[in-house]
């Protein structure tokens, strides 16, 4: 996709670099800020600033409509530095993709190539002391957008931000978690917003897993909207389960389409196993845990690219996975995954950028 606009990238360097003050070896997810963000601004129908400026608070009107009516779309992306000091960023193409079609699914403007991946990019060489160089540490990078019309009325907002900030975040071991079938409340219907990244599906979604954590499990695995009978995904991660020697994820539009996701059952096909996207029934997984059949089970994002599941509670019964050490598939690809990511093995797909 490109846009008819040519952007220039205005930077606005920071007088008082934050660097020195930063504790890299103790690093909490998302509370530390990078010097710099970009911030680009639409209206009239076209983006119009793009600017990279020093990271700080927002002025907003309390009209604007982002507030009310909730047209907000947000990207989580890693960036990791090399051996030799490179900076790479994991696939951002297929980030910028997925934000586009929440956009369209928002009523929001797109947002072309040359600010999403081209800013980032700059962004990126502005901030690169930000990216932590050490095993298992990485650059969360988060672009947003908000409407940012001040008037009262549920319209499309004829004003937007698109910014991006990033974090500097440490090595994320998961322990394995569990999870709790949840058959009465539910987060995405077809015809719905499910695909979308949008902040409406992460508010929502708060109340049931405190319901969850309350009865002693880690995360909602969520099922369809119509009879909770289909496995959709886990939190804020996709499924992915090893089922007698096929590796399976469900999909559907009510699902968010993850990138790590997308990677692993790329990986899985090339590596010569059965990979099905495919609707999986929450009576066929614990069927199959039953017989012995699932071999694997795990939760795959960008924070932690794989968490292992442990532990299935449905219907008041609990069901528990095999044990970690035995599982080949995941751990290989978590193996390969950060060889690949750190630059110290070859990146033969194009997957670092
Ligand atoms: N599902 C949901 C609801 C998520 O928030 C995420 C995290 N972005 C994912 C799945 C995994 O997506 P990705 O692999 O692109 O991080």
């Amino acid at each position: 996709m490109s846009s008819s606009q040519t952007t220039t990238i205005q930077v606005e360097p920071t007088q008082q670099s934050r660097l020195a003050q930063v504790d890299f070896n103790n690093l909490k997810f998302g509370q530390i800020m990078s010097d710099h963000m970009l911030v680009a601004e639409y209206d009239n129908g076209k983006w119009e600033s793009v600017k990279i400026v020093p990271y700080g608070d927002l002025a907003v009107s309390p009209s604007m409509s982002a507030l009310h009516y909730g047209q907000a779309i947000f990207e989580g992306i890693k960036g990791y530095k090399f051996e030799d000091g490179t900076v790479s960023i994991f696939r951002p193409d297929k980030n910028w993709e997925r934000f586009n079609k929440s956009a369209a699914r928002l009523q929001m403007p797109e947002v072309p190539e040359e600010i999403f991946i081209d800013g980032l990019k700059q962004l990126l060489d502005v901030d690169s002391e930000w990216v932590p160089n050490k095993e298992g540490t990485s650059l969360y990078i988060r672009p947003f957008m908000f409407a940012t019309e001040a008037a009262l009325g549920v319209h499309p907002s004829k004003s937007y931000k698109f910014i991006i900030i990033t974090c500097p975040v440490g090595a994320y071991y998961s322990k394995p978690i569990s999870l709790k079938v949840e058959t009465h409340y539910t987060r995405a219907a077809e015809g719905g917003v499910g695909f979308s990244k949008n902040a409406g599906n992460y508010a929502l979604s708060l109340y049931p897993t405190q319901l969850a954590n309350d009865e002693g499990y880690d995360q909602i695995m969520w099922t369809d909207a119509l009879e909770h009978k289909y496995i959709e995904e886990a939190g804020t991660a996709n499924l992915i389960f090893r089922i007698g020697d096929k590796i399976i994820t469900p999909h559907g539009d009510t699902i968010l389409h993850g990138v790590t996701r997308r990677t692993i059952m790329e990986l899985a096909e090339k590596w010569g196993y059965q990979a099905e996207q495919r609707k999986v029934s929450v009576q066929e997984l614990i069927d199959g845990i039953k017989a012995g059949e699932v071999s694997e089970a795990f939760a795959a994002g960008t924070a932690a690219t794989i968490t292992h599941i442990d532990r299935i509670g449905f219907e008041g019964q609990d069901y528990t996975l095999p044990p970690v050490e035995g599982r080949e598939f995941s751990n290989k690809v978590l193996g390969y995954l950060n060889d690949l990511r750190y630059g110290k093995t070859e990146d033969p797909f194009g997957w670092n950028l």
